[in-house]
């Protein structure tokens, strides 16, 4: 089976998502890139995380043929290629639909720095306004939204996106940036937190560029 442990990887993550519960039955979804290969494996659309296998993930080039799998490939599928295509380094892509970060998404509010955990995500996490869920154009709204130093952004009345160098990393930044969310609900309820100075935030920054292991 060609792709294997990225395959074995979608199975694993997309399971880990349910049990963090930072998505919702079947939606959201999960891809990870093998730049040698050039080749992305992604979740299939539509089943039960528990029943995915790793021959139901479904192989694609980044310009999104299909090379290998029977399933039919996640409905953002180009929400996750555009990251392979576009930003080096970016070898995986999660899309939740978790609590905090879509009420947010639904009330169109960024997430301003008020925690330095943003800094894992970027300055800030971005909200796009609502793009029709599975078309290119939400994925380049999305892509546009992130550039080159955000790590997660979140979809308008939709859910979240994060990216990462595997996808240990950006399911962390997924589960970091459900916490910030709660936290900016908060803190917005309580008559809004305390935003950290311009100084503190890009120390914070470049901190989190050597954060966790090599
Ligand atoms: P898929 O099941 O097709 O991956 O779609 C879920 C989703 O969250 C769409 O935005
Ligand atoms: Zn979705």
């Amino acid at each position: 089976m060609i792709l294997q442990k990225e395959r074995e990887q979608v199975v694993e993550y997309g399971r880990k998502m349910i049990e963090l519960g930072i998505t919702v039955g079947t939606f959201g979804n999960v891809s990870c890139y093998n730049p040698q290969e050039n080749l992305m494996a992604i979740s299939p659309s539509g089943m039960d995380y528990f029943k995915i296998t790793p021959e139901d993930v479904v192989v694609l080039t980044p310009d999104g043929e299909k090379v290998d799998g029977e399933r039919k490939p996640s409905s953002e599928y180009d929400m996750h290629r555009i990251f392979y295509q576009k930003r080096p380094g970016i070898n995986a892509v999660i899309h939740t639909h978790s609590v905090y970060a879509t009420t947010l998404a639904c009330l169109h509010w960024s997430i301003e720095p008020i925690h330095y955990i943003i800094a894992y995500a970027g300055a800030d996490v971005p909200c796009i306004p609502y793009v029709q869920f599975g078309t290119y154009e939400l994925a380049q709204a999305a892509f546009d939204a992130m550039g080159n130093d955000h790590n997660a952004c979140l979809l308008g009345n939709h859910g979240l996106l994060s990216c990462g160098p595997n996808l240990s990393y950006a399911l962390d930044v997924a589960q970091q940036t459900e916490f910030l969310a709660q936290l900016y609900y908060n803190t917005r309820l309580a008559g809004g937190g305390v935003k950290l100075s311009e100084k503190d935030l890009s120390v914070v920054l470049g901190q989190f560029g050597s954060y966790r292991q090599a």
